[in-house]
């Protein structure tokens, strides 16, 4: 796509989440102000702070439940994201087949019934998140990419799920693009759902069940106080017997969680509505979320008003994992996505971008969270879903809960919960070791050969990824 044609397509991008501004305006909550008592205070609102609530009140109504938001309610990566929801528990079952062989049917039982749970109490509340379960397909963008496909199906097929390759015929008979040499269509596993009206119908639970919730009231600081925690905000203080930290990607109350989480920026851009002639231009009628199996990856996905979201690419790391908002390299990010919406629908030439965002993924060196207690066992985490979020969080909320209980459940048995992902070293060692990888990891990408250092890294279960 040429220059001129980039800019003009990015032109009238407001630089805003569109799931934030598709929804209706919701109520808002008051700051902390004084002195409060709860008996669970979770520290963070977003998907795994507003579930490790919902299911605090779910499993005793009686139990007191506060949420502290920083910010907005479910406005950073919970209202950002792709809205890619997945039953996986394990960033994908390549991944955790290689990381926890023996334990995959248990992790993919308990994958399965978080997501078939998270479709229920959405019934059961009347929430309409447009949760569609419709899979997912893989495209192969180049042929290097096509064995790895064929390896992924039967992976799939080995395991339950229902998959299918499409020769490239096939793939460009489903969705339209000339740039797909074949195509994975996974059936199952999970599917799509509007991340704005997820965070709006998880606000309205809570607030049904009870759950006190306070917005614009950070948490400086969490110490113990007498049985419980003290959890300072800027003008109160509140007192609980337990907390649950679910503060993603941003900076930890707990020091020692730096050196597993490193913040990653990913882009996304959507388009304006596609007329009727566009949509028929593209196929695409099953509607299932895309992706690609590159290193650095899109994916992209249909907004229930027709539009099209289209995401990744750059995970861009800053030193000392800053991420800001005017850096200018985040403006090549959204060409560069902008060039690969042309490359791979030119029929929609002259399609215009009504939006563009970024936001932060928590990344582990394991791609899978990170879960422990601290301050005698009275405030668990979990935190690092590492960019597959929306689905797990739930499952992050229930296991940062079991711990609080110290009593063994089916999910605090895992080792994917009872061990930790290998930590990354300190500045000034992790920006260059993070530009390391992430060239090794392009190279793969460019010649389709994993070279010696990913693959060493392979045997050590450590990588990055957003
Ligand atoms: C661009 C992008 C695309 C993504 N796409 C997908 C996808 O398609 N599918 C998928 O599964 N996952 C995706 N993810 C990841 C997914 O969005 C997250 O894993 C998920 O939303 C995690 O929710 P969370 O509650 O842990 O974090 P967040 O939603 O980030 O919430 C953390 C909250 O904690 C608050 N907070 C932090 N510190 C404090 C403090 N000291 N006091 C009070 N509050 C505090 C923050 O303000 C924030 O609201 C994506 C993420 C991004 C950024």
């Amino acid at each position: 796509m040429a220059g001129d044609a980039v800019s003009a397509a990015l032109a009238d991008a407001e630089p805003t989440p569109f799931w934030l501004q598709d929804i209706p305006a919701r109520q808002s909550f008051d700051p902390v102000d004084g002195t409060l008592h709860s008996d669970l205070l979770v520290v963070g609102g977003g998907f795994t702070g507003l579930w490790a609530a919902i299911e605090a009140k779910r499993a005793d109504p009686s139990r007191e439940v506060a949420v502290l938001e920083a910010d907005r309610l479910a406005e950073a990566a919970s209202g950002r994201n792709g809205g890619f929801i997945a039953e996986s528990l394990t960033h994908g079952l390549a991944h955790g087949v290689a990381m926890w062989p023996d334990q995959m049917p248990e992790l993919l039982r308990q994958g399965r019934e978080n997501l078939d749970e998270i479709a229920a109490i959405l019934d059961e509340h009347g929430i309409d998140a447009h949760l569609q379960r419709r899979g997912k397909s893989v495209v192969a963008l180049k042929p290097a990419q096509l064995d790895g496909l064929a390896r992924s199906c039967a992976l799939h097929l080995a395991h339950g799920e229902q998959a299918e390759l499409l020769d490239r015929d096939q793939a460009q008979a489903d969705v339209h693009s000339p740039t797909y040499l074949g195509a994975l269509r996974v059936r199952t596993g999970g599917g799509t759902v509007h991340p704005g009206l997820l965070a709006h119908g998880l606000i309205d639970i809570a607030a049904r069940l009870g759950v006190r919730m306070h917005e614009h009231s950070p948490v400086t600081r969490l110490r113990r106080a007498s049985a419980g925690l003290a959890a300072a905000t800027p003008a109160g203080e509140v007192h609980a017997r337990q907390a649950v930290l679910a503060t993603n990607a941003f900076p930890p109350l707990l020091r020692r969680l730096r050196s597993w989480i490193v913040p990653v920026a990913d882009h996304v851009l959507v388009t304006e509505p596609l007329s009727a002639e566009q949509r028929a231009s593209i196929g695409w009628q099953q509607e299932q979320g895309l992706t690609d199996p590159g290193n650095r990856f899109h994916y992209y996905r249909l907004t229930p008003d027709g539009r099209i979201l289209f995401g990744g690419y750059d995970a861009a790391y800053h030193v000392g994992g800053r991420i800001h908002a005017d850096d200018p390299a985040r403006m090549r990010s959204y060409r560069t996505l902008a060039s690969h919406v042309q490359s791979t629908f030119p029929q929609l030439e002259g399609l215009r971008f009504s939006h563009r965002w970024f936001g932060a993924i928590d990344t582990t060196s394991r791609f899978t969270p990170l879960f422990g207690t601290a301050l005698g066992g009275r405030a668990a985490y979990a935190v690092g879903f590492t960019g597959l979020g929306v689905g797990s969080s739930r499952f992050g909320a229930r296991t940062a809960l079991d711990l609080l209980d110290q009593a063994p459940t089916e999910r605090t048995g895992l080792r994917l919960v009872r061990r930790r992902p290998v930590p990354f070293p300190p500045e000034p060692i992790r920006y260059p070791l993070i530009r390391v990888t992430q060239a090794a990891l392009e190279a793969e990408d460019r010649t389709g050969i994993r070279g010696p250092y990913l693959r060493l890294l392979d045997r050590l279960g450590v990588g990055f990824d957003s």
